[in-house]
């Protein structure tokens, strides 16, 4: 007879990566510390449960700081990062803010902006109008960052200037597509600077690699 229990295989790692621990719990002891309501700038993390929680516990999200009627209370901005004129604006609205961004996506503007410094111009492999896109882009000033999305935009991708060229990713890629994207800039532009280390982060990286490692012996993967 044909054995009917379900059998379940639980991946590892899985859930939450620190990144947004830290910015959850930033957020629970801003609402400690500062009292009730505390703004959020952007869902500081993609999951409705968490949002939900931390709205009944005094958070207020917003997309955009002129959204926030009473600019006394502290603003929070969320683990993605945040273009530079963010905080600055914040300053000129007199507001007390609160900065989440993880500090792996934290590392990748340093290094753009490190990257700009010494005179290259920059490609970020990313998904448009995801915030962490535009926080990065938002590091450097305008003209100086193109976004390369996918293997055609590599292809055809076309530098603006003369300078020396350098890339810089998104921390929450596809690692596999990514590889191919940067195969592709590389061989079009054999003198293309590389970051010290990869920027996809290795909580991005190790769920990737438990998915392929418990998926092959899955008759359904969820
Ligand atoms: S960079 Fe990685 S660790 Fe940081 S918040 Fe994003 S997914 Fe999480």
């Amino acid at each position: 007879m044909k054995n009917k229990h379900l059998k379940i295989l639980l991946s590892a790692p899985r859930g939450f990566c620190a990144g947004v621990e830290r910015a959850i719990e930033i957020v629970e002891k801003s609402i400690k510390k500062f009292g009730a309501p505390v703004y959020v700038r952007h869902e500081i993390v993609h999951n409705k449960y968490v949002v939900d929680d931390l709205k009944n516990k005094g958070a207020i999200f917003v997309e955009e700081l002129e959204e926030i009627e009473d600019k006394t209370r502290p603003v929070i901005f969320s683990a993605h990062g945040v273009p530079k004129k963010i905080p600055e604006d914040a300053k000129n609205y007199n507001m007390t803010y609160i900065d989440a961004t993880c500090p792996l996506v934290s590392k990748v503007h340093r290094e753009a902006e490190n990257l700009h410094k010494a005179g290259y111009h920059l490609i970020l492999i990313g998904h448009q109008n995801h915030p962490e896109v535009i926080g990065t882009m938002g590091q450097l000033p305008k003209g100086s960052i193109d976004l390369v999305q996918n293997e055609d935009e590599a292809k055809k991708y076309k530098p603006q200037n003369n300078k020396k060229i350098s890339y810089v990713t998104q921390t929450t890629l596809s690692v596999d597509d990514t590889k191919d994207i940067i195969q592709i800039l590389k061989d079009r532009f054999p003198n293309i600077k590389e970051p010290m280390k990869e920027d996809i982060c290795y909580a991005t990286t190790n769920r990737q690699m438990a998915v392929k490692n418990i998926a092959k012996n899955c008759d359904i993967f969820l």
